[in-house]
Order: C-alpha cells, then sequence, then structure tokens
C-alpha cells in the first residue's frame, strides 16, 4: 500500500492539461495529414518534375512531423494510463514520489530529479 498519493485536485489539473495537449495534437496531425500532397486525391504524377520534386520534400516533412506527434501522443496516452492507476508521480526506477514542481515543468517525466541525474 502506498503511504503517499497525491492530492485529487493536482491530479485533475494535469490531467486536464495532457487532456489539452492530446486535442491539440489531433487537430495538429490533421492539419499534417491535410497539408501533405501525397494524400491529396487530385494528386498527379508525373506532370512537372520540379513540382514533385517540392512535393516530395513536403511529403517527408510532414511525415516526419507526424511521427513526432504520434510519438508524443503515446506519451500522453501512458501518462494518463498512469494516473487513472494511480502509479502518475512516482518514480519508475525508485517508486518515490516525484518533486511537484519538477513534475509541473516536466510533466511527462517517469523519473525522480536523483534517478534522473544518475541517468
Ligand atoms: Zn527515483
Amino acid at each position: 500500500m502506498k503511504d503517499q498519493s497525491y492530492p485529487k485536485d493536482v491530479l485533475k489539473d494535469i490531467k486536464a492539461f495532457f487532456l489539452e495537449e492530446q486535442q491539440t495534437l489531433e487537430k495538429r496531425l490533421e492539419q499534417i495529414n491535410g497539408a501533405d500532397p501525397f494524400r491529396d486525391p487530385d494528386h498527379t504524377n508525373g506532370s512537372d518534375l520540379g513540382e514533385d520534386a517540392n512535393e516530395e520534400v513536403q511529403h517527408e516533412q510532414a511525415v516526419a512531423h507526424a511521427e513526432t506527434l504520434q510519438k508524443k501522443k503515446k506519451d500522453i496516452a501512458a501518462a494518463l494510463m498512469r494516473i487513472e492507476k494511480g502509479t502518475y508521480g512516482f518514480c519508475k526506477n525508485c517508486n518515490k514520489m516525484i518533486d511537484t514542481d519538477r513534475l509541473s515543468s516536466n510533466p511527462y517525466t517517469l523519473y525522480c530529479i536523483s534517478c534522473a541525474q544518475k541517468e
């Protein structure tokens, strides 16, 4: 049994922050997918080589950006899961409570400051 836990209102704020981040990410992913010329159903091949090369670059940028956002989305989902399970805010390594100041500056962190420094 844990003898310490985060106050419910602190967790509520953190959860609200993650849910908002999740929504922002969803919107940005939609925008990126919409801006990717390779996803354009009217996209035609081979009409203009210069334009195709430009589209290739745009496509690669969109894919790279989307991958970064997808990774962040996973981190948020994992954090929300930890909040649900009641393990959020406890160091993954030593199980101690992570300092709330540290959490508020980096809500994604999994480790307490002393474990993070050992890394
Ligand atoms: Zn630790």
